[in-house]
């Protein structure tokens, strides 16, 4: 059966604005799943380690036919094409991709959480969901609208897309 599915994009390395609308390229292309909508790119502050540039950040809309540990392989395979290196947590990256909801699937495999176990307290997620779906129902914590309010200290700033 299909599911309603969203993945979050983050990159803050190289050219973050270039990778991240190539990776939303990218995930327009996967098999198994189709590409409903795109975000507008955020530029955001750090989380965790500070000392570090700016982040951009946005989230992809998909409907997906493959059950969800396919997908998150598949996710894996565009950051790793990316050149992503896996090193401490928080740290600096080319591209990160996370599978933040996968219809109303739940798990608490660390391997794959679902919903993704922090989606609902950082503004750099919610931000560009908020303009996807803003009375989607994150299970356990509420609406992204209203989860977004409450992330007002947190700095996002949607970028402008460049007109040619
Ligand atoms: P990160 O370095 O923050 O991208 O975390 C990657 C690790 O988180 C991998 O080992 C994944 O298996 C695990 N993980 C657990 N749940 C998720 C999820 N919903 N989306 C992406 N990675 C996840």
């Amino acid at each position: 059966m299909s599911q309603r599915c969203f993945v979050a994009l983050g990159a803050n390395l190289g050219k973050p604005v270039v990778t991240v609308n190539a990776a939303i390229a990218a995930l327009r292309e996967l098999p198994g799943v189709s590409f409903v909508a795109a975000s507008s790119l955020f530029r955001t502050a750090p989380v965790g380690l500070k000392h570090q540039p700016d982040f951009i950040n946005a989230v992809v809309e998909m409907i997906a036919v493959s059950p969800a540990p396919i997908f998150l392989a598949q996710l894996f395979a565009i950051e790793e094409r990316f050149g992503r290196q896996r090193s401490v947590k928080n740290a600096p990256r080319t591209l990160d991709l996370d599978l933040l909801l996968y219809g109303d699937q739940l798990s608490d495999d660390p391997r794959l959480t679902l919903p993704h176990p922090r989606l609902h307290e950082r503004a750099f997620v919610l931000a560009p969901l908020a303009e996807l779906a803003p009375q989607l129902t994150i299970p356990g914590h509420g609406c992204v609208g209203d989860l977004l309010l409450r992330c007002a200290d947190q700095a996002v700033e949607k970028l402008v897309p460049q007109s040619v």
